[in-house]
């Protein structure tokens, strides 16, 4: 980031030049008109400061020589001086003039620079851009401004193959696109196939659209926003303008994907157990239930394990709770990482574990439960060992049910095998169901 100096007084110009330094800018100086318009020339400033007496002429005359010689350039030109009549005239608006700092105010101008230094940061946002423009020269420059800013820019002359991409490719940040175009899609019906799949109320990976046309005229503008685009420049696109559009929606962009990232937190940690890390009692059952419908619809088997570390209150006494919090920690993960794709696992209390197996009939679970009951009653951390006792439940194929009665079978089948002595598995057959008919 570079800005010019302009002041008659060498040494006004250094401690100007100083205070540049200490927002991280650098600076040339000079005293006259004709000494900043060769440096206008040669080197595009950020801004530039001007005071009001020059060698040569004015501050303003300056300003009104810059905005002739150079109408598409934006740079700001601010006019620093300790005339303050010149403020309340207004002439220097009509010069071409930014903005007034008066010398005995120069806070306000330091904050200025700051505000400054914060824009150059806006600039260099991170991201990658659909472009869609069918001019050369128009997507040439575009390109180059964006690319610039540190984004990467994918461009297409025509909408369907920017379609295409965005359906395929995806990781788009931001698309930008112009309303005509070279196919026989316009950049409107792009905006609205976009929007047909990714609004703003899906959270999960919304898109910000900018529009870009030459038509500027109010009808057309309404047309692009109730389309669904989020900003909006009119060609020839000014680059400053671009700039600070391109990067809000970027930056918008991201803060949409923090909250979308949050939001999936969240709903991990609301069915997650934060101790195991398995599924919570709550969640367990949510999918429990869509399991056994499609069970029951595809007329399969399924089979539910109910397991309870045996004596789990001597542990903690002998241990200590953090000691049997880590033997959950343990078990959980064991549990998990020994079952089926597919099989749910769940911790649904204290030292108690349920698990889901679905197309799982009773013999493969019964022998299934003895190996996990073997891998269970192994030595844990600090040579602490532990059982379990496990009951099952089967729905064999052809048999119909709800979660709840599998669950109350499996769990009477492990009273059962606590009362038979624990570090055994049970299998409860089930007595109240209902067996399909080949017509049911
Ligand atoms: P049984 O063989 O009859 O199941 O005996 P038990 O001691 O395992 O059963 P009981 O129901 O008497 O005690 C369960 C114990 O589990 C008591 C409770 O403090 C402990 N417990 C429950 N949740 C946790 C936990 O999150 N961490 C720890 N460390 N202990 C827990
Ligand atoms: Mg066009
Ligand atoms: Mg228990
Ligand atoms: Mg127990």
């Amino acid at each position: 980031m570079k800005a010019l100096i302009i002041d008659n007084s060498q040494s006004y110009a250094m401690q100007l030049s100083k205070i540049l330094s200490e927002s991280h800018i650098d600076s040339d100086t000079c005293t006259c008109i004709s000494d900043a318009t060769a440096n206008c020339e040669n080197q595009n400033y950020e801004f530039i400061c001007t005071s009001l007496v020059l060698e040569d002429g004015s501050g303003l005359d300056f300003a009104e020589r810059f905005r002739q010689r150079w109408p598409e350039i934006t740079t700001a030109i601010y006019l620093i001086t300790s005339n303050e009549g010149m403020y309340r005239e207004r002439s220097w608006i009509k010069s071409g003039i930014t903005d007034v700092f008066f010398k005995s105010d120069i806070d306000r101008f330091t904050l200025e620079l700051h505000s400054l230094a914060r824009l150059q940061i806006k600039k260099d946002v991170s991201g990658k851009v659909l472009y869609v423009e069918d001019s050369r020269a128009e997507s040439m420059r575009t390109t180059l401004i964006l690319e610039n800013m540190g984004l990467e820019v994918e461009h297409y002359d025509n909408a369907e193959e920017a379609w295409e991409c965005f359906m395929h490719k995806g990781g788009i940040d931001l698309v930008i696109t112009d309303l005509m175009l070279s196919g026989l899609m316009t950049g409107l019906s792009l905006v609205r196939c976009i929007r047909g799949i990714n609004s703003k109320a899906d959270h999960d990976g919304w898109v910000p659209i900018l529009g870009v046309t030459g038509f500027d005229d109010v009808s057309r503008r309404i047309d692009l926003y109730s389309a669904g685009i989020d900003d909006y420049v009119a060609k020839p696109t000014i680059e400053t303008e671009l700039i600070a559009r391109v990067s809000n929606l970027i930056v918008l962009k991201k803060l949409f994907d923090q909250v979308a990232t949050q939001q999936a937190e969240l709903v991990e940690q609301a069915s997650i157990d934060m101790l195991t890390s398995c599924l919570n009692r709550r969640s367990f059952l949510d999918i429990a239930e869509k399991y056994m419908a499609q069970t029951n619809r595809n007329k399969h088997c399924i089979s539910l394990f109910y397991l309870d570390v045996d004596y789990f209150k001597n542990i903690n006494d002998t241990y200590g709770h953090a000691k049997g919090d880590e033997v959950l920690v343990q078990l959980g993960e064991l549990l998990r990482n020994d079952c089926r794709d597919g099989d749910v696992v769940a911790r649904f209390g204290g030292e108690e574990f349920v698990m889901l197996l679905p197309q799982c009939n009773a013999e493969d679970a019964s022998r299934y439960a003895e190996n996990l009951r073997k891998k269970i009653s192994r030595t844990y951390k600090d040579n602490i060992t532990i059982t379990a006792s496990i009951g099952i439940s089967t729905f064999e194929t052809g048999m119909s049910g709800n979660i709840d009665s599998l669950i109350a079978s499996a769990d009477n089948a492990l009273l059962l095998a606590k009362g038979h002595g624990r570090d055994r598995v049970v299998f409860q057959e089930h007595r109240a169901l209902t067996m399909r008919t080949n017509f049911g």
